[in-house]
């Protein structure tokens, strides 16, 4: 039997079986990944027994980042809002930290545009036309500019697709990406079929998380800013360095030594 998802951020995104103890590789999919919001709707609401699936790896440079899972039906548009990266992350940083701290930004930030450059076509979104250097690239050697489309309006039903093919994606202003379709496949009947939990994350790279900058072996777990005794800011700790760092020996009362610095978890 199925135990049904809570919606604590520590409690594994995957189904668990009964008395199966949620695995650290769920814990920091579930973490990492934010679905994306959908309608009460269609919470509940299952495609079509009929319906295709594709499976989809996002890459940057050689890196293999990640791995989604995709109906038919659903638009680029859908799986660009699953679609993020390291560049995402910290720009959601610098605005929060900007708007904390009420600075006045006067620098030009990236927009949510972005693009898929699939079989020839560029397939758009947002405000900024981000196929314009690529087309003005084009036209200056003279070659034919490919035809632009909306994501919006396009599903994968749409496409015509070459598994193992590169194609391109970029977001945030000029973060550009490989994106290639690995796998193509018919529902099975014992598949979820629950619109909401689509396009799914399958498949996440562990490495590339920042390192404790005291001991340079165990993965941060914090980010301190601001602190006077440390050689940089941010300085990243793991979990046991920083207690050792921060707080006195539980013999002496556990207690924290400094209060003159500010800490955050680090997102992974
Ligand atoms: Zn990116
Ligand atoms: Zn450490």
């Amino acid at each position: 039997r199925m135990l049904p998802n809570t919606e604590h951020p520590l409690v594994s995104f995957g189904q668990l079986l009964e008395g199966e103890v949620p695995s650290r590789r769920e814990e920091l999919i579930y973490r990492n990944y934010m679905p994306p919001p959908v309608s009460p709707k269609s919470c509940t609401e299952k495609f079509s027994i009929d319906s295709v699936l594709l499976r989809v790896a996002l890459y940057k440079g050689e890196r293999r980042q990640a791995e989604y899972e995709v109906y038919g039906e659903q638009t680029l548009l859908d799986l660009r809002r699953s679609l993020s990266c390291a560049t995402t992350k910290i720009l959601k940083w610098q605005a929060d930290e900007l708007k904390r701290q009420q600075v006045e930004n006067t620098v030009r930030r990236p927009s949510e545009s972005a693009l898929f450059y699939i079989e020839d076509v560029v397939y758009l979104c947002g405000e900024e036309d981000l196929a314009k250097p690529l087309l003005e690239w084009l036209s200056r050697r003279s070659t034919a500019c490919p035809p632009t489309r909306d994501m919006a309006d396009t599903s994968f039903e749409d496409l015509q697709l070459q598994l193992g093919k590169q194609y391109i994606f970029m977001h945030n202003g000029d973060c550009e990406h490989t994106l290639i379709f690995t796998r193509c496949w018919l529902t099975e009947h014992t598949a979820d079929r629950r619109r909401s939990l689509y396009p799914r994350l399958v498949w996440q790279a562990k490495d590339g998380a920042a390192k404790c900058h005291v001991c340079d072996k165990l993965a941060a777990t914090w980010e301190v800013h601001g602190d006077k005794l440390a050689d940089t800011s941010p300085c990243f700790l793991c979990e046991q360095c920083r207690y050792q760092w921060h707080y006195a020996r539980v013999s002496e009362g556990g207690h924290a030594l400094r209060s003159d610095y500010q800490v955050y978890p680090v997102i992974t």
